[in-house]
């Protein structure tokens, strides 16, 4: 069960396409998993759409024709129906199937240490890095903030934090106060978003600076 969620503010500026592509794609991957916010963003573009036609460009045209060719043609049978490709990724020896989201990023190159392993997804939005991170069974990311934000959506598996448990749909939000140490028993697939590098809270350079730079 998803618990957390974009707000308000977020769905309304992913449905007019004023949001980055970075967070577009953590918004409308969170929507393929979530019905409650797949449905508030629907409402949110239909009534961006009403400010935009209003009604009266509806009202004077002639839907006569339409309906009637609507109705008089013939559909092809649902099996020849082309859905949008999935992503798939192949990593650590697991198989993901990703959001349609993540379907333009087919050649994902990884980096990995430890049991991290990175995929850049989004490198060119100013100081805004998104990365798909896969950590393996038992891994943690040791105690971090950051100056910026973070955003995690979990796309698969779950992990755990000093603030709880998420589960595949997730979205956490995270501003600079707040410090963690995600862990996963099971491992698990997130797509990660953030403006500043992590600032590890304690432990040694020469294994935090290769983690820091591969995470950001
Ligand atoms: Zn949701």
């Amino acid at each position: 069960m998803i618990k957390f969620h974009p707000n308000k503010k977020m769905l309304t500026a992913f449905s007019a396409g004023e949001l980055p592509l970075s967070l577009s794609i953590a918004v409308s991957a969170h929507i393929e998993l979530c019905e409650e916010c797949a449905q508030q963003a629907q409402q949110v573009e239909e009534s961006l759409s009403h400010d935009t036609w209003h009604d009266e460009s509806l009202e004077n045209a002639d839907f006569g024709d339409m309906l009637q060719s609507i109705m008089t043609t013939s559909f092809e049978p649902l099996e020849t129906v082309v859905r949008a490709p999935h992503a798939r990724v192949h990593i650590a020896g697991r198989d993901y199937q990703l959001p349609t989201a993540f379907r333009q990023y087919q050649d994902l190159k990884w980096s990995g240490f430890g049991a991290i392993s990175r995929a850049r997804i989004v490198n060119d939005e100013k100081n805004v890095r998104a990365s798909l991170l896969h950590i393996g069974e038992g891994g943690r990311i040791p105690e971090h903030k950051h100056k910026g934000y973070e955003l995690t959506l979990l796309l698969d598996g779950s992990f755990t934090d000093e603030s709880g448990t998420y589960e595949k749909g997730d979205f956490i939000l995270l501003d600079g106060d707040k410090s963690h140490s995600p862990y996963t028993e099971k491992g698990c697939l997130c797509y990660a978003v953030q403006d500043a590098p992590l600032h590890f809270m304690s432990g040694v350079s020469k294994v935090l600076n290769p983690l820091g730079n591969l995470i950001y």
